[in-house]
């Protein structure tokens, strides 16, 4: 099936070119502390091995900025760095990688008295120093602050959308046009609403499509899946990420879903539209990165996954993160949110903290968070 593709520009990040009329490319990002130079060029090779086009690592510390150029020298895929709040190092990075990733709505936690219009000015210009594409990646768990008090705190979208479309305009301004945007939701119908309300706006900039924290497959594959199939469709998408929670080893599996949803696309192997999650328990879960404190994070989210089996026909969101770096946020939509450090795991319920939980003692404690909401709907 030819399906026609929005007319985006071609962006090209090392050896691939995404955008332009070219084939989809297809993503994944390293969970391995990148530190561990070995663990992390093993899993960027077995990514790229599998198929990557192209792999992401993230950097938080100056610490990382080393180790981050040592694995360029022994790998050839093509590099992205995940600039977290740490923006300053894209400097130090940019001249190892193929592509700088930064979230908007993380340009606020250094230099607050700075306007973002001159870090992103700074991040331009260290990416065309460096030969570097850009991609502004807008996170539904952390967007800028000034933007959300705009609208009805219902509306995740529309602060999302505003937040990248003002990105786009001063990247357009200061002349520099090599970036993609991506607008990422764990709901999948946010992720499909959102990005077909950007590709109307701007049809011109290469999107990278994800469900963030898709969670454990088979259901992390089948809420990527559901939005993809609706964007791909209408033309809408130029690289992709399957996020999927799983062990280290399995990273690869996250580029093999990824080629066998485009190809079931473009055969028109398209399945229904399943009303997900409307009525229904509903976990997600990080894919895990180097952020991860505590390897036991992808046991706990499968065993969160086992033992909350018995409450799957009841509404209700459970969301396991892997750090507490973007934990805290991340799993402000759910009823329930756990996200682990070193030794404890965090558990809130909505927006109320209940306190941090030995890893031995957190699902007792879930399940009697989880039996009280239960028993509040069925009241
Ligand atoms: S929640 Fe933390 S560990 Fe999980 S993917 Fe996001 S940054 Fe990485």
């Amino acid at each position: 099936m030819n399906i026609p593709r929005n007319p985006t520009r071609p962006v090209c990040i090392g050896t691939v070119t995404i955008g332009g009329g070219n084939p989809i490319a297809v993503q994944s990002m390293t969970a391995t502390p990148t530190r561990d130079i070995e663990a992390t060029v093993r899993q960027v090779n077995a990514l790229a091995d599998a198929g990557a086009d192209v792999v992401r690592i993230a950097v938080d510390r100056a610490a990382e900025v080393e180790a981050v150029a040592e694995i360029r020298r022994q790998t050839r895929a093509n590099l992205v760095v995940d600039l977290q709040e740490n923006y300053r190092l894209a400097e130090r990075l940019a001249p190892h990688v193929n592509k700088l990733r930064y979230n908007p709505g993380h340009l606020f936690h250094h230099e607050r008295e700075k306007p973002w219009q001159e870090k992103v000015r700074y991040l331009a210009a260290v990416a065309s120093e460096h030969d570097c594409a850009l991609r502004v990646g807008v996170n539904c768990g952390s967007v800028d602050p000034a933007l959300q008090t705009k609208y009805d705190p219902k509306d995740r979208l529309s602060p999302m959308l505003d937040s990248a479309l003002d990105h786009c305009r001063l990247l357009d301004e200061l002349g520099f046009t090599r970036y993609c945007v991506s607008l990422k939701d764990s709901d999948p119908l946010g992720v499909i609403e959102v990005n077909r309300r950007f590709a109307q706006a701007r049809p011109d900039v290469p999107l990278h499509l994800g469900v963030t924290e898709a969670g454990l497959p088979p259901e992390g594959i089948i809420k990527t899946r559901i939005a993809f199939e609706q964007l791909v469709s209408q033309g809408i998408g130029d690289t992709i990420r399957v996020s999927l929670t799983v062990p280290n080893d399995r990273k690869p599996e996250e580029i093999a879903a990824g080629r066998q949803i485009l190809a079931d696309i473009a055969a028109g192997r398209v399945r229904s539209v399943v009303d997900y999650g409307l009525s229904t328990l509903n976990i997600i879960s990080c894919p895990s990165c180097s952020r991860v404190e505590n390897e036991a994070f992808v046991e706990l989210a499968q065993e969160v996954k086992r033992m909350t089996g018995y409450a799957r026909d009841h509404k209700i969101t459970i969301a396991v993160m892997g750090c507490r770096v973007n934990g805290p946020g991340e799993t402000d939509e759910a009823d329930l949110g756990l996200w682990c450090g070193p030794n404890y795991v965090n558990l809130k319920r909505g927006n109320q903290p209940l306190g941090q939980f030995p890893y031995d003692a957190i699902l007792a404690r879930l399940k009697q968070e989880l039996d009280a909401l239960i028993g509040e709907q069925t009241r």
